[in-house]
Parts: C-alpha cells; sequence; structure tokens
C-alpha cells in the first residue's frame, strides 16, 4: 500500500473528501460509485466495477447489451457461438 500524503478529518457524518488529484489518477467522476472494503485496521476505497455476470471476476469487464461480461467470458461464449453453429449445419 502506498501512502497519499493526504490525511482527511471525517465531518460529523463521517464524510471525507478525496482528493481530486487522486480521483483523476484513479478514473473516478462525479456520480462513480466507490466500494468500501474492511482489511484489519483499513478501509480501503475503490471504485466500484460491475462484475461479469458469469464468474464475478472485476477485471477487463466489457459490456454487451447491457450485460457485463469478462474477457475470459466473453471468448468462451464466441466459443461457444461457433461450435453450436458448426452443429447446425
Ligand atoms: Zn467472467
Amino acid at each position: 500500500m502506498k501512502a497519499t500524503g493526504c490525511v482527511r478529518k471525517p465531518d460529523p457524518l463521517g464524510r471525507i473528501v478525496i482528493p481530486v488529484r487522486l480521483r483523476k489518477n484513479l478514473g473516478i467522476e462525479h456520480g462513480d460509485d466507490i466500494e468500501l472494503f474492511v482489511d484489519g485496521e483499513y478501509i480501503v476505497l475503490k471504485k466500484y466495477t460491475q462484475p461479469c455476470i458469469f464468474c464475478r471476476q472485476t477485471e477487463d469487464i466489457c459490456e454487451y447489451r447491457g450485460k457485463h461480461i469478462c474477457d475470459t467470458c466473453m471468448i468462451s461464449l464466441r466459443y461457444y457461438d461457433m461450435i453450436k453453429g458448426l452443429y447446425k449445419k
């Protein structure tokens, strides 16, 4: 884990501001969802990524017809469609 040098005091409602520099570096824009994790004594914030509808992985996700699918599952689907197409003929 890398220190950012930023220290923030939560307001009475527990809110803190994530510095614009960090938001830009992490690709977090206004309206994005942020997911919170707890790891021991650490609170980790991460830009929320819809998981793959098949394997629940959150890496290399693309959207296809409104569904979020990872590259691995997309390749499997294309292979399945190709095989299925071969047997139809
Ligand atoms: Zn997947």
